[in-house]
């Protein structure tokens, strides 16, 4: 077997200057502790190039170019073969090792690149030789230096012969924890497990808070939650969870408040707790699934009402979304079959048979004025049980 390695390409890292080197570092160090479970390897880099080289012979190759596939800031991908820095052997393998690619496409090209000047082909011999032992080998194929299907890759090295077919498309996105830490308000549902992706996506380190109304909820609806996150976390990383105990502040609001006000305050309540509760943590924002008009707790107007106590800033970044579009993404980060599970969720059991869509300024607080705020919010913080998903 000939040794293999894997090539990664960063994407937008490209475009922060300065900033570049901290980005490049974040992406490594969690190529190295996401890769170290498939066994020993090393990771050098060279111009926007990271290398991935097995040092052991047990280091399982699929699963950790599978892994790379979801790892936030790499904007594309390839295995690669190693051989000596000699145009025989390059000549000798390359037909076989590109049996795959080759036999999926009509057209190539050769590109070469030498960052090892010694060696005694120039570029443009290394493609005609490779080019002609291709078509040789693949009779089917024809060049194209246009468009081809497929671009295969030669470079010299220092430390031998690289060859590889085309690129994978990776994660793309921002290394996780450029961007800082926020907070997602995770429900069982379909939309909010997009939502930490997506903001994951973007750089930020994600910390969860869910709130569950037990025996309104069941246990099953919590284990829902973890296997959600645990979906999320196979891209954006560990993510550390609290659960709120919410039964008490729910009970009191059907007791307290207007029928019609009880889906507005109970966000209220989520939002002021889930606010306080990520601030503690390091937080600097919330992320929820809400997306315009989807609800009636979703119009303009409510999320006014709910942005009003947060202190962060809280991002939506399904906000402009069709469920359609959610769902594509939903069933691509593998949490669909998931959140399509039936388990009530605290939002379902207190539901007003009339919910209000378009509170003023002022209305929520009227709604509020008989609930004891301040003890109700201590006390569920105080009743959190934390979990760590991984
Ligand atoms: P989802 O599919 O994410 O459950 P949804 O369309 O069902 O969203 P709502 O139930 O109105 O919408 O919830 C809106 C957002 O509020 C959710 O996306 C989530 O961010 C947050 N949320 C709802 N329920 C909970 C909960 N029990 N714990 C934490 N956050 C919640
Ligand atoms: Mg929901």
């Amino acid at each position: 077997m000939m040794k293999e390695v894997i090539l990664i390409k960063d994407g937008e890292l490209a475009l922060k200057g300065l900033n570049r080197s901290v980005f490049e570092g974040k992406m490594i160090s969690t190529i190295k502790r996401r890769l170290k479970k498939y066994g020993e390897f090393s990771v050098t880099r060279s111009q926007s190039t990271v290398y991935i080289e097995p040092q052991s012979e047990d280091f399982d190759f699929s699963g950790a170019l599978d892994d790379v596939g979801r790892i936030f800031g790499i904007a594309a991908f390839c295995r690669a073969g190693v051989c000596q820095k000699d145009m025989d052997e390059i000549l000798g393998i390359a037909p076989g090792y590109l049996k795959e690619t080759l036999c999926a496409v009509k057209t190539f090209k050769v590109e070469a690149k030498r960052a090892d000047k010694k060696f005694p082909f120039t570029s443009p011999q290394i493609c005609e030789e490779l080019g002609g032992k291709l078509l040789e080998a693949y009779p089917h194929l024809t060049v194209n230096v246009h468009s081809p299907d497929v671009v295969i890759t030669v470079e010299i090295r220092e430390k031998g012969a690289y060859i590889r077919g085309g690129q994978i498309k990776g994660a793309g996105g921002l290394p996780t924890g450029t961007s800082g830490k926020a907070a997602v308000l995770i429900s069982g549902g379909i939309d909010s497990p997009v939502a930490a992706y997506l903001m994951a996506k973007r750089g930020l380190t994600l910390f969860a808070i869910h709130f569950a109304s037990p025996p309104y909820t069941s246990v099953r609806a919590e284990a829902k939650v973890k296997t959600l996150l645990s979906k999320v976390a196979r891209y954006s990383g560990p993510i550390n969870l609290a659960i709120v105990p919410f039964t008490e502040i729910q009970e009191e609001i059907g007791r307290r408040c207007p029928e019609d006000y009880f889906t507005l305050v109970m966000r209220r309540m989520m939002m002021r707790i889930s606010s306080r509760v990520a601030a503690n943590e390091g937080c600097l924002g919330l992320i929820t699934g809400e997306s315009l008009g989807q609800v009636a707790s979703q119009t303009i107007h409510a999320l006014g009402a709910t942005d009003s106590v947060s202190d962060l800033p809280v991002l939506r970044p399904l906000i402009g979304m069709d469920k359609e579009e959610i769902v594509v993404i939903s069933k691509k980060i593998d949490a669909f079959e998931t959140s399509i599970l039936p388990y009530e969720d605290c939002c379902t059991v207190f539901t007003p048979r009339h919910p209000h869509t378009r509170p003023k300024p002022g209305q929520c607080e009227a709604a509020e004025k008989d609930l004891d705020i301040e003890p109700l919010i201590e006390k569920a913080i105080s009743g959190i049980q934390y979990s760590f998903i991984e």
